[in-house]
């Protein structure tokens, strides 16, 4: 299941491959197609399940659909517990709005901080409101906004909001509101009080129950690395050390290459085991026992040997070959972001495999930045007839246009390892 076929639009598919998310979470699979019905919805999620995108994604989706109005009338309105929460969504709901042909303004009401701020703010409209209840109440009864034509109402982490004492509130700012409008209500438990406030809220709603999976929703970050074919193995040393990563997972291509980059390895006193088909079952089930015991640091894999493997907490995959297809891409990217570990899938990408690393980015509506490692930029592409990407021909003296090339910064736009990554939310 891709987030295209949720029936998300272009600029919202655009917003999400920016924030490097591959597949949808399973609160956002359900979440996103009954909101884009104009369904209520009660929804048993936690944070990390990815529940912001799963409500704010559709909600963007049909703010796009009206003409803009001025002043902005109010179309959706979240309450939350915390001020915490409140930023974070407001700040989650600008970068999927980005690329949204009109903008989206979202303005934060909070308590404990001055009121002049948010009542300047409000001047204009907005057409979504992330709110604290109490602070909302205030604000209504200045006139500083209206929520007539309010089309949505999320409650996010209901059983905090009652469990700080905001009930009273929460009923106030509710007798409020527009009598005909959707109701999201998220909360990741469900005691007699938020039960309650749900059967009195929603109407038909879907239910959606994700709390056991909800530890397993993949955040995955996937990251693209160029680098030229030859420095794959000193680059992935590279990362281990200065990323601090204590295992991974690496794919290459054939049997023969695990035996080879795990014997590499071993020389630059990387603990490195190789994991192919040819090897004897018990031979496979020790490697990766001394791996899942972390007396492996590395294991160099083929696909087809890796399809079963299940290791808990397995925060890094790296894509030392790329994989054949974009489903293969999938599977050794899923094998990490497992059992609500964050998971980093890292792609190492070449001169000569661009043009396949692209197909699959388009198989999953991906656009990766091509990052780059200090001290291992890549060659400057060179045409097919200029001879090969990687370096001269053997016994042709280099041109001044070669090093001219040589010379050449890496390519614009890559990120300089170490950095922060992008897209961890
Ligand atoms: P939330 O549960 O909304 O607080 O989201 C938890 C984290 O998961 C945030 O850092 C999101 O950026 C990230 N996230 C949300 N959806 C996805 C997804 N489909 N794939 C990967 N990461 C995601």
């Amino acid at each position: 299941m891709s987030f295209a076929e949720l029936g998300l639009s272009t600029p919202l598919l655009r917003a999400v491959s920016e924030r490097h998310y591959l597949i949808p979470t399973p609160v956002q699979a359900l979440t996103i197609p009954a909101v884009l019905q104009g369904r209520d919805v009660w929804a048993c999620a936690q944070t990390g399940s990815g529940k912001t995108a799963a409500f704010a994604l559709p909600l963007l989706q049909a703010l796009a659909a009206r003409p803009p109005q001025t002043p902005r009338p109010v179309r959706v309105l979240i309450l939350v517990p915390t001020r915490e929460l409140a930023a974070q969504i407001a700040a989650a709901i600008q970068r999927y709005a980005a690329h949204l042909p009109a903008a989206v303004k979202v303005v934060t009401v909070l308590g404990g901080v001055s009121i002049n701020p948010q009542m300047m703010a409000l001047r204009g409209g907005a057409e979504i409101v992330v709110a604290t209840p109490g602070r909302l109440l205030d604000l209504l009864d200045h006139n500083a906004l209206s929520l007539a034509q309010l089309h949505t109402l999320v409650l996010d982490e209901a059983d905090r909001l009652l469990d700080l004492g905001f009930a009273q509130e929460l009923a106030q700012v509710l007798q409020r509101l527009p009598q005909h409008r959707q109701n999201l209500l998220f909360s990741a438990t469900f005691p007699p009080v938020v039960r309650s406030l749900a059967e009195q809220l929603l109407k038909d709603p879907v239910r959606i129950d994700v709390a056991s999976t909800a530890q397993t929703a993949p955040a995955i970050v996937q990251r693209a690395i160029a680098v030229d074919a030859p420095r794959r193995t000193q680059l992935l040393r590279e990362l281990i050390q200065q990323q601090g990563w204590q295992r991974a997972l690496v794919f290459v291509a054939t049997r023969y290459s695990t035996e080879h980059l795990t014997q590499k390895l071993l020389r630059l006193n990387i603990r490195a085991g190789a994991f192919h088909g040819d090897l004897s079952q018990g031979a496979r089930t020790q490697a990766l026992a001394d791996f899942k015991a972390r007396r492996l640091s590395v294991l160099v894999a083929t696909d087809v040997a890796a399809r079963g493997i299940d290791i808990e907490e397995l925060p890094v995959v790296v894509n030392y070959d790329l994989p054949r297809s974009a489903v293969d891409y999938l599977h050794r990217i899923g094998r990490t972001g497992r059992a609500g570990v964050a998971g980093l899938a890292v792609s190492f990408v070449s001169a000569d495999t661009e043009a396949h690393f692209r197909l699959i980015e388009k198989r999953h509506a991906l656009q990766l930045t091509r990052e780059v490692v200090a001290g291992f930029e890549p060659t400057p592409a060179t045409r097919v007839d200029e001879g090969p990407a990687l370096g001269g021909v053997k016994g042709r003296r280099k041109s001044k246009k070669d090093k001219l090339r040589e010379a050449a910064p890496p390519p614009a736009g890559g990120f300089v390892w170490p950095g922060r990554p992008p897209g961890g939310g």
